[in-house]
């Protein structure tokens, strides 16, 4: 997925801003005497934006505008340190918002749905990104935020609600609440948008059934707008990415080479049009792949997989780049197995060689189980792994988390 003219034409917009602004990519770029692009190669010699950069800027450093034309700031958790202002322009504001709605749009929400949302309202981008695209689309917002289980119940059959925004957690938390309650008559529930989060399909399955409603997936993260910039369709084959507004490159967070459509590796993000803080090639470090060819839907917009990690999960073996998530959605495929998996991954005779350990939910057909996650592996990732089942309770279990990947190659 090249970057098109009109791309190129938008970033060279961002780089006369930025340098302007003097912050501290503008500044990054006057340094190495850049002044603008004039080809996708120019464009991949632009250097990345990492988070620490946006940290170093605390509080307004990223401000690409006079303070003026600044109308909100949003901020990322700051679980891990100094966290993140991301200045707003009132451009910015209803450009996410046109995003968001469009992301309803997708998912085949209209002006006639209730939409109640459950994500947290505040400094963080969750709830009210969802309710900016909701208002634009002319449905109605039941601003609920997190948590209330009981308010949130009865909300949601008073006023018949017919779209729940939530994280995966916390939609399979009121769908067992429905349940054990016994009030699934009284919910007229038909889609859940569900907000970034990693998840497998054996919870996506769950909540699907459980409410009885349609999945969709939606992406985002704060330092880019927030959730909102791309949703799964109808057709549930990934998620569509608004080029108009982005441009997403997957590179390998090895080389920060761009690696070919199909091929996973780090998502990595630039703004086209963004005002109060523009990132150019922002490394995001959650993985995926630009799912190649055209969506059934019949629409334009690329895609992109769903999240399989971070690239601090990454392990490359044959040259081929896995992700301990991508096994466990396999192995979640087989019934027949419990959840607890090791993986070890060694050299030996001059190969790589991946083994993995899993264990029976008291099946007796070990060699044929074996056998039959060896080829699955095979033909989702492409190379084929030592398979080894063993009894229910043989694998190391612990209170914190599970080491489940050893790399024997770097002992
Ligand atoms: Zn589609």
């Amino acid at each position: 997925m090249e970057i098109n003219e009109t791309q190129l034409g938008q970033v060279n917009n961002q780089i006369q801003r930025l340098i302007q602004s003097n912050n501290f990519y503008g500044h990054r770029l006057k340094e190495a005497g850049i002044t603008g692009i004039h080809s996708a190669d120019d464009f991949h010699a632009l250097p990345f934006s990492e988070k620490q950069d946006l940290r170093s800027a605390y509080p307004l450093g990223l401000m690409a505008v006079p303070e003026e034309e600044i109308v909100r700031i949003h901020s990322s958790s700051g679980t891990t340190g100094t966290p993140v202002i991301i200045p707003y322009t009132a451009k910015d504001v209803d450009d996410w918002g046109e995003m968001f709605k469009r992301c309803y749009e997708f998912a085949g929400i209209t002006n006639r749905d209730r939409i109640q949302i459950t994500p947290g309202y505040g400094l963080w981008t969750a709830g009210i990104g969802f309710q900016n695209g909701a208002e634009k689309l002319g449905a109605m917002v039941i601003p609920m935020g997190p948590g209330n289980t009981n308010k949130q119940l009865q909300m949601m059959m008073d006023l018949q609600t017919s779209v729940l925004c939530a994280t995966s957690s916390y939609a399979l938390l009121l769908a067992e609440e429905i349940a054990a309650r016994g009030i699934g008559n009284n919910i007229h529930l038909r889609k859940g948008v569900i907000g970034s989060e990693r998840w497998g399909r054996k919870m996506r399955n769950r909540i699907s059934r459980e409410l009885g409603i349609e999945l969709y997936d939606i992406y985002g993260l704060t330092e880019i707008y927030g959730p909102g910039i791309g949703i799964s369709c109808r057709y549930d084959a990934g998620m569509h990415i608004w080029d108009d507004y982005l441009y997403l490159e997957i590179i390998d967070p090895e080389t920060g080479d761009n690696v070919p459509d199909g091929t996973y590796g780090e998502i990595v993000i630039t703004t086209l049009v963004k005002e109060g803080a523009p990132l150019i090639r922002y490394r995001t470090h959650d993985i995926s792949r630009i799912i190649p060819g055209t969506c059934p839907c019949g629409s334009r917009y690329p895609r992109i997989d769903a999240i399989v990690g971070r690239s601090d999960d990454m392990m490359k073996i044959k040259g081929v780049n896995v992700f301990p998530k991508q096994i466990e959605e396999i192995l979640g495929g087989f019934p027949q197995l419990s959840s607890e998996y090791q993986i070890r991954i060694s050299h030996l005779d001059g190969r790589d060689t991946m083994r993995i350990y899993v264990e029976t939910n008291g099946h007796e057909d070990f060699l044929e189980t074996a056998d039959e996650v060896a080829a699955a592996v095979k033909s989702r990732i492409g190379f084929t792994p030592l398979v080894k089942v063993v009894e229910l309770g043989v694998l190391p279990r612990s209170e914190k988390k599970t080491k489940r990947v050893i790399d024997e190659r770097y002992e």
